[in-house]
């Protein structure tokens, strides 16, 4: 029988303890299997809410997840009102948000078993949020699980952490998502492979390369960049030429979320309405959904950039790997003359250098250091001889 449990990849261990309290959460009070509070932890990519989601579908299903009832259908699409998921879009998650949340989860679930909140980010709650949620998860008696999702256990405040029982995935293997690529999404063999491993187990990244081709040349120009290095002129033209690709990139997918957030907003305010009260309401609205959508264009343009650096990084990280012999754990390997020559101009020292002044930027990136001179000053550091 299927399950909702078959798309997770990888995560096995995961899987075993999920179904264990799904079982025990059919007699419908706590136990030691099941709980009402718990945070998912892992790798981007790793599929931390995918696997949240499933949780969420296997407790409110009467199959235990089958992912083919009603159910399971209208908790998948977002439809099902005892299964709540709470997607971010901007930098953080407000207090007025929670507040908002807690109205809308305080009554009993419909069905009479659980309700479900999915939080896909709750390593974006402001401080005075997380204290606001921390209440609702203290309160005993509740029919309501919490699902908290959050890069590591130290994303999530302690005070909450200490509440929640902590699930930490795990990255899956290339083989793993490579299996998945072929089966789930009818991607050929070498082209799945090259995903799978280019992305480093993230598998959304691998699918969004093997079904995109324009992704896949911007990745091929920022993989040349490390041999375009020989002047400081170039070094400053490779930092544009790295921060322009990943904004295209990332202004790509957020004017297609605009679009549609706009036309939806413009649903709810009625398109042909008139009257004082609505113009004012629906403008003031208008204002405020231009103010997120700002914000996440900036955060996607970030994040855009950080896969842009992680993807460089797996160049000399190859480098690496060929000055210790291991080559066969190569990522690169459409690239492997230029990167065993690199390997012979560039003492392992130095390698070793490039790669920690990547990874040095990544977290300067993340604390708003200027995109374009912090990627410039990068380049001048991987230009040096
Ligand atoms: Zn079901």
């Amino acid at each position: 029988m299927s399950s909702v449990f078959d798309d997770l990849v990888g995560q096995e261990h995961i899987i075993e303890i999920l179904k264990g309290a799904v079982a025990a959460s059919r007699t419908g009070s706590e136990s030691q299997e099941m709980t009402h509070a718990w945070v998912f932890t892992g790798p981007p990519g790793s599929g931390r809410s995918s696997t949240a989601v499933a949780f969420a579908e296997a407790l409110i299903c009467p199959n235990q997840g089958c992912g083919a009832c009603n159910e399971c259908q209208s908790a998948a699409t977002g439809g099902h009102s005892d299964v709540e998921v709470i997607r971010t879009e901007g930098l953080s998650i407000k207090v007025e948000e929670i507040r908002e949340l807690l109205t809308r989860v305080a009554w009993a679930p419909s069905m009479g078993g659980w309700r479900v909140v999915v939080m896909e980010d709750a390593d974006r709650l402001t401080e005075s949020a997380a204290n606001a949620l921390l209440k609702a998860i203290e309160e005993p008696g509740t029919r309501t699980v919490w699902l908290l999702c959050a890069p590591t256990l130290h994303d999530v405040l302690p005070t909450i952490r200490s509440r929640c029982r902590h699930l930490q995935l795990r990255t899956p293997s290339i083989e793993a998502v490579t299996n998945v690529l072929v089966n789930r999404d009818h991607i050929g063999l070498g082209m799945a492979d090259f995903a799978a491993r280019v992305s480093q187990g993230h598998i959304g990244r691998a699918k969004y390369l093997a079904t995109n081709e324009s992704a896949r040349s911007n990745r091929k120009v920022i993989m040349q960049l490390p041999l375009q290095l020989g002047s400081l002129d170039a070094a400053f033209q490779a930092a544009q030429i790295l921060v322009d690709i990943a904004t295209t990139e990332a202004n790509t997918s957020s004017d297609e979320c605009n679009e549609k957030e706009v036309e939806k907003l413009r649903e709810a305010y009625g398109k042909g309405a008139t009257g004082r009260g609505m113009a004012t309401g629906a403008s003031k609205a208008v204002k405020e959904l231009e103010k997120e959508q700002k914000s996440r264009a900036t955060r996607m343009v970030r994040d855009s950039i950080d896969g842009a650096l992680l993807d460089l990084a797996t160049f000399y990280r190859d480098v690496m790997m060929v000055q210790s012999g291991a080559t066969e754990s190569m990522i690169n390997s459409d690239m492997r003359p230029e990167i065993e020559n690199f390997a012979s101009s560039f003492s392992s020292h130095k390698v070793v250098q490039k790669m920690s002044a990547i990874l040095e930027v990544r977290n300067h990136l993340a604390m708003n250091a200027a995109p374009l001179v912090t990627c410039e000053a990068l380049m001048c550091e991987l230009a040096r001889k």
